[in-house]
């Protein structure tokens, strides 16, 4: 284990909180050459790129495994567009191969810098989850190196099908993926048609989402500030036409310092989303773009994370079911405006019902929100509570990959399946996360 990798790299989750610090880092560079896990008297846990908000990816006083050097791409078929790779490559080197061959991610997240693994371990969704449904669908195989030695061959149907379906969204507990194949989409161009609607509440939201049910990708920007709900619906396809020019869109800014606390503040953010919202002139606006600004639109800017300042922020995402989904969504922006927490960007976007191999997997029918908080201290912390309370009760899920607030009751309400799924976890594997969510409460 090498405490000197403590010091050359930050192993932070993207939030920036919690703060939790590993006793020991492990680069992994050969996937035939790992360490002894068993050996280790710390709980070990994989790292990918750290794009988890809260404390999933997290392993304080215990030993990361640095993926970072897993990168290979193992083999391409360039007909059936089958993938494979090893669980470190990140999604931007993937798509550096397959688009110009004409395929495409058969699911992305709203970034492209996660690694191959980590999309498996969080079980992703992205702007296509109404029809596609998760990452882990498109999992054909992969390897999973458990601490006892053991190398495992997972498949959806092959001999360890349950453990397969336990890694899919198995929050990197069930043992280190060293590779994985999946299925790429055929795609005709690099670019995307898009079509943005301006809509002012959540009925309306709900009304266009519905309208664009086959339309392959949809997502809506809300401002989070306006009790009502307005916001941009967008609803794109890949669009006709050539394939690339290797990729144009490239990172043209990045934040280079932490920028002082108390600079995000309502008002600022009400002045933004105003803006944002009314930047477009007319109610339906056509256009046609590249993936990159469609799929990625932060990645423009590197380091965004610090436009939060040192104190970090806390990323909220639930999904609600349909019934009552509109009252409690306008519940959920109740308590934010009550609390004057601004953010700059809430998504809204429906799930659909397409099931997920995965066990612990989070989307599920209804409407899901996502948005950041700028962490202010106890009062943020005790806003996210009430956001998860509501969200619970209503009978809706909490999602790991952005949490890290919900307590063992909501993880549990949340994952019905979660003890099935712990009979998967390896005994040397965890996280802060975990050790959080099935600590005993009194
Ligand atoms: C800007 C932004 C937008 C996002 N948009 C979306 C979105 O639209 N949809 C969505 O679902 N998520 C989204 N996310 C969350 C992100 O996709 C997930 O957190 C993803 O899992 C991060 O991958 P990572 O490589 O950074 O993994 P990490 O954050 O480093 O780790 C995540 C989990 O994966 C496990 N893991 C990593 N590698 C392995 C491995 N080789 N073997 C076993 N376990 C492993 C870790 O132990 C951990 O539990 C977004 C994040 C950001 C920053």
């Amino acid at each position: 284990m090498a405490p000197a990798d403590l010091l050359s790299k930050n192993y932070a989750s993207w939030g920036r909180y919690p703060v939790a610090c590993p006793a020991a880092v492990e680069r992994l560079a050969w996937r035939d050459a790992l360490p002894d896990l068993g050996a280790s008297e710390r709980p070990v846990l994989a790292y990918g790129q750290g794009r988890s908000y809260g404390d999933a990816c997290l392993n304080s006083g215990g030993v990361l495994l640095d993926t970072d050097g897993l990168d290979r791409l193992i083999a391409f078929d360039r007909v059936t567009g089958r993938v494979r790779a090893e669980a470190g490559v990140t999604l931007a080197k993937l798509l550096d191969v397959l688009v110009p061959a004409g395929w495409f991610l058969p699911v992305t997240p709203g970034t492209k810098f996660v690694s191959l693994g980590g999309a498996i371990a969080n079980d992703v969704h992205g702007k296509n989850h109404h029809i596609a449904g998760t990452f882990g669908r498109f999992v054909t195989a992969m390897e999973l190196v458990r601490s006892d030695g053991q190398r495992l061959l997972l498949t959806p149907s092959g001999e360890h099908d349950d453990l397969f379906r336990a890694t899919i969204g198995g929050l990197g507990l069930t043992g280190l993926i060293t590779w994985a194949e999946f299925q790429a989409i055929p795609i005709p161009s690099d670019q995307i048609a898009v079509t943005r609607t301006r809509f002012r509440s959540l009925p309306e939201f709900l009304a266009l989402a519905g309208a664009a049910a086959d339309q392959p990708y949809t997502v809506a920007w809300i401002d989070a500030l306006s009790p009502a709900g307005r916001g941009l619906f967008m609803q794109g396809h890949h669009a006709p036409g050539g394939l690339p020019a290797p990729s144009r869109f490239r990172q043209k800014l990045a934040a280079p310092f932490d920028v002082p606390s108390g600079t995000l503040n309502a008002l600022t953010v009400r002045a933004f989303n105003a803006v944002y919202y009314h930047a477009q002139r007319r109610d339906v606006a056509r256009s046609q773009t590249h993936y990159e600004p469609f799929f990625y639109p932060l990645d423009a800017v590197g380091n965004w994370n610090r436009i939060y300042g040192r104190r970090g922020f806390l990323q909220y995402q639930c999904v609600v079911p349909f019934a009552d989904g509109v009252a409690v969504t306008e519940a959920l922006l109740a308590a934010i405006s009550a609390a004057g927490a601004a953010s700059f960007l809430a998504v809204l976007k429906t799930f659909g019902d397409v099931p997920s191999p995965g066990l612990l997997s989070f989307p599920r029918p209804g409407i899901t929100l996502a948005l950041d908080l700028p962490h202010r201290g106890p009062e943020t912390l005790a806003l996210v509570r009430r956001l998860n309370a509501i969200a619970i009760e209503a009978g809706g899920a909490l999602y790991p990959a952005k949490d890290a607030v919900m307590s063992p009751a909501q993880f549990r309400a949340s994952y019905p399946d979660w003890e099935a799924f712990g009979a998967h976890v390896d005994p040397k594997f965890s996280s802060s996360f975990w050790r959080r969510v099935t600590a005993s409460e009194s």
